[in-house]
């Protein structure tokens, strides 16, 4: 007999310690059948539509507009209307007052638009909404001080600005996208993911009630259809993209002496680096937080783990250990760790590069979980005995899988770390400050973070270097590529 049972034979101690159910009630958001497109502040009835379903459970939620190249250049005259008529001369202390009043309201309606998000909800509820709010609220305060920003600079805005996000942070790319935008004085046509655009749509309701002006920001839904006709548009001013390389490049070459403005935010391959003197119960939770955090679907997520070698063997027990912890399933229960995975075509790609990861002599671990029957699961997935050359450490996975690799000096860690044609983030995790700026300086990444991973601010810029992208997006830094200036 175990201690823990004498001791229930005299006092109630749960021999059991499954969690209990906690679900998020779903009563406070209301969907509508159909959506339509929000353009000049109205609904514009869709000439085409699709099905959007939730990847937990495969259910279809609505019908949703795919917008034709016709209401793309209705949507982009309703933007350029309301630049020429008024917000990109309004002052940007007025600006600044509707920004401060989306972000109240997104505060306000949190729990609604957390629940809508369809991630786990104590990632949206925690991350994705605190942090859209923060953004609005941090640009508003930039909307009167562009002079100040950038002195003798004469800056203005660009004018029409389109916006293509991708479905891994639904809300919080938005609000990446449209808080600085309309901070220094430009309009908006945005595109949502096809798979993603539920939130978009009910932050049109938020931009309503905030009486923000007809037109300053108008939403059209659709595949990449949808999104190349507005990098096609005469009259759109600026393309801000984040989505993948491929699509980046293409992007790219279309809008090659267009004289657009472009920026571009791609994928990643982030090396998480650890060291033989860190905090190592510490270091595992980053570890776990840089991959397993929104299911992996994250461009700067830490993919690649970089173990100093040795510390490999209790590392890799310990995170193993910390992985069979790991709640994956209904994404509403608020103890929920991992959820859905976005869409079939995104399992079916992970399922295929874990397999070519099998295939190439990599061995892989994946804790006992049961994945719920319908919907598209994953379970969570480390690597080892991984070579810097298969395609599990080349090619980014955006799922819950874990590549480790390991290295004897902090030379071999930079260049194995670098050895990728991403170059987005990167993690740190030692004990000593001037290692960890020795391996800033030299590691190819917009993001470098130590002792920690996955933090975001919206007044640190974030971007990338190499085929992750150009441009970086928060801090003063995001102001720039919407912004003209007299030079
Ligand atoms: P995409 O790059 O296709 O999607 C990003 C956005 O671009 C979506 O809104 C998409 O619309 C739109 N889009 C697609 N084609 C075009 C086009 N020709 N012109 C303009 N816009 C277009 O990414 P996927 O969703 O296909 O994901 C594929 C892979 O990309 C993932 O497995 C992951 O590796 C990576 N990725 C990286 C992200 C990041 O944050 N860096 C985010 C998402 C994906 P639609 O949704 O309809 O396709």
């Amino acid at each position: 007999m175990t201690d823990l049972e004498r001791k229930h034979d005299r006092a109630p101690v749960p021999r059991d310690w499954t969690y209990a159910p906690a679900p998020e009630s779903r009563e406070i958001v209301r969907l509508d059948e159909r959506y339509g497109h929000f353009v000049g502040g109205e609904w514009l009835e869709p000439a085409e539509t699709y099905e959007t379903i939730s990847p937990a459970s495969e259910e279809t939620l609505a019908t949703i507009g795919q917008a034709t190249r016709e209401e793309v250049d209705r949507a982009v005259g309703a933007a350029r209307s309301a630049f020429a008529d008024g917000w990109s001369s309004l002052p940007g202390s007025e600006r600044a007052k509707y920004l401060f009043r989306i972000a109240r309201i997104l505060q306000e309606r949190s729990r609604e638009l957390a629940v809508l998000d369809g991630k786990p909800i104590k990632e949206s509820r925690d991350v994705d909404l605190p942090l859209a709010a923060a953004h609005f609220f941090y640009y508003a305060g930039w909307a009167d001080k562009l002079e100040y920003a950038f002195p003798n600079r004469a800056p203005r805005p660009v004018g029409v600005a389109g916006q293509i996000i991708p479905w891994n942070f639904p809300l919080l790319m938005l609000a990446w996208k449209i808080a600085p935008a309309l901070a220094c004085g430009n309009t908006v046509v945005l595109k949502p993911a096809e798979t993603t655009p539920l939130t978009a749509l009910l932050f049109c309701d938020v931009l309503r009630q905030a009486e923000l002006p007809a037109g300053v920001v108008n939403i059209v839904t659709g595949d990449g259809r949808t999104g190349a006709a507005i990098v096609d548009h005469a009259d759109v001013d600026k393309i801000a993209f984040t989505g993948s390389t491929e699509v980046g490049k293409a992007i790219q070459r279309q809008l090659a002496g267009s004289g657009k403005k472009l920026t571009l935010e791609l994928g990643g391959k982030a090396a998480n680096i650890v060291f033989d003197d860190c905090a190592l119960d510490q270091a595992v939770e980053g570890i776990v937080n840089g991959i397993y955090f929104n299911q992996g679907h994250v461009c700067c997520a830490g993919s690649r783990l970089l173990v100093q070698e040795s510390i490999y063997e209790p590392l890799v027990e310990k995170l193993k250990r910390r992985l069979e912890t790991l709640r994956v399933g209904d994404p509403l229960d608020k103890n929920t760790d991992v959820g859905a995975i976005n869409s079939r075509m995104q399992l079916e790609k992970i399922q295929e590069l874990v397999a070519a990861g099998e295939e190439e002599g990599a061995e892989i671990y994946q804790p006992p979980c049961r994945l719920p029957e319908k919907g598209y699961w994953f379970a969570p997935t480390v690597f080892t005995n991984v070579a810097q050359s298969y395609r599990i450490a080349q090619e980014e996975i955006f799922g819950p899988v874990l590549s480790v690799l390991t290295f004897r000096t902090p030379e071999e860690a930079v260049e194995k770390a670098n050895n990728t044609p991403y170059g987005l983030s990167a993690g740190v995790w030692t004990e000593k400050g001037s290692r960890i700026l020795w391996m800033a300086q030299r590691l190819r990444a917009g993001v470098v973070w130590a002792n920690t991973f996955n933090r975001f601010d919206p007044s640190s810029p974030f971007g990338g270097y190499k085929e992750s992208g150009f441009g970086r997006e928060g801090g003063l830094h995001g102001l720039e590529p919407y912004l003209r200036f007299d030079e």
